[in-house]
């Protein structure tokens, strides 16, 4: 009996060990366990020139993380294949993973809890990697961070990269080159003179950054120039924070992309359309007291209004933002102007979260005048390209990276319908959406305040909006 007990011992420990081994084995072989995942009965808005309506009733092979296989029909599974995950989609549509190019991570604006005066920069690298990581759970797949503290865009990127976490394709450009004084004189320690902007310009190539971030406004045009050059010269683009009437200038100095672009001039977009560079409006930021207002409505007609805080605190982010309606009519026909001269339009929110504030500029560039496959279009492909890496994202097709995203509504027919989000897939890895992240929410955060900032407290008077009530 005592011998028999022993074997069973060293039997159940064994087992341990052998339990936790294969264990640790899964795990490292990632999250999806099977080698190839099929998604058969869906719909595909590929994004790609070729078609402007889906594909009705096709199937996705996935391998790895990349596309093998678009067919139509419906998958023949046969049960002697092994490793393979098949989901039926019930007809829903898949389109590229969202972007969302212009982001800071880790900032709050408004801030009435007044967190990022206070705030060690420990607290808003975690923030930010929260705000990234539910952005990937909210679609976004790739985005582009314009300035952040502390190189944190890149520590993301690289935790992402490496799977340390989930989290979206990051394109890092770690701090803006500005002048002393740039951006409306809020940058102190800025760079002055060509020597001194080459310098910045290499000293955020050294740190590993994709791109180059300019506050052009205040810079000569010598200085815009030695940005572009030693850029370029290392193979990075630049991207300018632009107001008029400097704009015209960046994009005949070279500049790639332009950021706002508040005040745009048709001879600009005119230059922007035969030299190819990409544009980020910003729209979400450009908008009056009357188009916050027909937003709202808009949203909450379609049933996509949702949680009242969700709805307070989004719009009092607009509101943050807001604009003199010229300056805001001025935004949407500028925005109008560039589709229509044939400027790539790339979707970019600037404010936070990057999730819910994506799918405001998404919905907000098809209510200033796009139709909903450009804003499609600005939100995956036309991103792709912006980056680099269009031969490996952006579109729908084989041979890509399988970074996309499945929807239960068409957004071709309703915008808004990028809402109904049914599954993220990044890198051929299905993204878990249900777990939470922790308790508190970016919303829980933003809106706790027991004191209330005078600029908030303001807006919402001046709005007509009380808290989770929009009147
Ligand atoms: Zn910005």
């Amino acid at each position: 009996m005592r011998r028999w007990k022993k074997l069973v011992m060293v039997g159940s420990i064994l087992w341990v060990i052998l339990f936790s081994i294969s264990g640790l084995k899964a795990s490292s072989a990632g999250p999806n366990q099977f080698s190839r995942l099929v998604l058969t009965n869906c719909h595909i808005i590929d994004c790609t020139e070729r078609h402007l309506e889906p594909l009705t009733d096709m199937t996705i092979v996935i391998e790895g993380n990349q596309i093998v296989s678009l067919r139509k029909g419906k998958y023949d599974f046969k049960s002697s294949e092994k490793g393979v995950k098949v989901i039926d989609l019930k007809k829903a549509f898949v389109m590229p993973g969202l972007w969302n190019v212009h982001v800071h991570l880790s900032d709050i604006f408004p801030d009435p809890n007044h967190i990022q005066g206070g705030e060690l920069l420990a607290s808003a690298v975690i923030r930010a990697g929260l705000n990234a990581i539910d952005g990937l759970r909210h679609g976004f797949t790739g985005i582009r961070v314009v300035g952040d503290k502390g190189y944190l865009d890149i520590a993301w990127r690289d935790a992402f990269d490496q799977g340390l976490f989930l989290g979206p394709r990051i394109f890092a450009c770690g701090y803006p080159v500005s002048t002393t004084g740039g951006h409306r004189g809020d940058i102190a320690g800025g760079s002055d003179g060509v020597a001194e902007i080459r310098k910045a310009v290499r000293t955020q190539i050294q740190m590993g950054v994709n791109w180059i971030k300019i506050m052009e406004v205040e810079m000569l045009d010598d200085e815009v120039k030695a940005v572009v050059e030693v850029a370029h010269h290392n193979g990075l683009r630049v991207a300018a924070h632009s107001k008029e009437p400097t704009t015209y200038r960046c994009v005949k100095l070279g500049v790639d992309c332009i950021e706002h672009g508040y005040g745009l001039r048709d001879e600009t977009i005119k230059l922007m359309a035969a030299k190819g560079t990409f544009y980020v409006p910003t729209i979400v930021c450009n908008l009056s007291d009357q188009f916050i207002r027909e937003r709202e409505k808009r949203l909450a007609q379609l049933g996509f209004a949702g949680d009242p805080k969700i709805v307070w605190a989004r719009t009092m982010i607009s509101y943050a933002d807001e604009r003199s309606p010229e300056h805001a009519l001025h935004q949407r026909l500028a925005l109008q102007k560039a589709a229509k001269a044939g400027v790539k339009i790339c979707a970019g929110s600037d404010s936070n979260p990057i999730g819910e504030l994506g799918y405001l500029e998404i919905e907000q560039l098809v209510l200033s005048g796009l139709n909903p496959r450009e804003a499609l279009i600005a939100a995956t492909r036309n991103c792709a390209d912006l980056c680099g890496v269009l031969d490996k994202l952006g579109t729908v097709e084989e041979g890509k990276l399988a970074d996309l995203v499945v929807l239960t509504g068409n957004p071709l027919e309703n915008i808004s319908n990028i809402r109904k989000l049914k599954m993220v897939i990044k890198d051929g890895v299905i993204v878990d959406r249900k777990s939470p992240l922790g308790k508190a929410s970016f919303w829980d955060f933003f809106s706790s305040s027991k004191v209330k900032s005078g600029f908030l407290a303001e807006a919402e008077k001046a709005a007509g909006f009380s808290r989770g009530k929009v009147k």
